[in-house]
């Protein structure tokens, strides 16, 4: 799933609001951070920017991004259960799914959306 122009109608974009079922955390690919994230994160985190990217951020594939780590079982490194660990300061990539984003399915709140607008029509 790349992350460009959404693919999500805009009648959908305005009606969606993340339910924090945290299933996109699991999703396969790189959370990349932006300077702002990562200084956020660190605040959010009460770590010095060194140690937050020590601890929690490798190279994306890209090699000029930082990316958050994984967990072993390829869950994002600061999700907590369901539910994000760090929500309020998560990074834009997290906070622009799906308006920033090519994807068709997966979300259960945009599948339920989704389905909701098929009935309709
Ligand atoms: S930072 Fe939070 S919202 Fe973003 S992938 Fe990780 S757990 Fe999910």
């Amino acid at each position: 799933m790349s992350k460009k122009r959404s693919s999500v109608d805009e009648d959908i974009l305005a009606r969606f609001a993340c339910t924090g079922c945290g299933v996109c955390c699991r999703w396969p690919g790189h959370v990349l951070l932006t300077d702002t994230d990562i200084r956020e994160l660190a605040y959010h985190l009460a770590l010095g920017e060194a140690d937050f990217i020590e601890q929690y951020t490798r190279l994306a594939s890209n090699r000029a991004q930082l990316s958050l780590k994984d967990k072993a079982d390829g869950s994002c490194i600061l999700l907590d259960g369901n539910t994000c660990g760090v929500y309020e300061a998560r990074p834009l990539q997290c906070r622009s799914f799906p308006a920033a984003w090519q994807v068709r399915q997966g979300c259960p709140e945009l599948d339920r959306l989704h389905d909701e607008k098929k009935r309709v029509e």
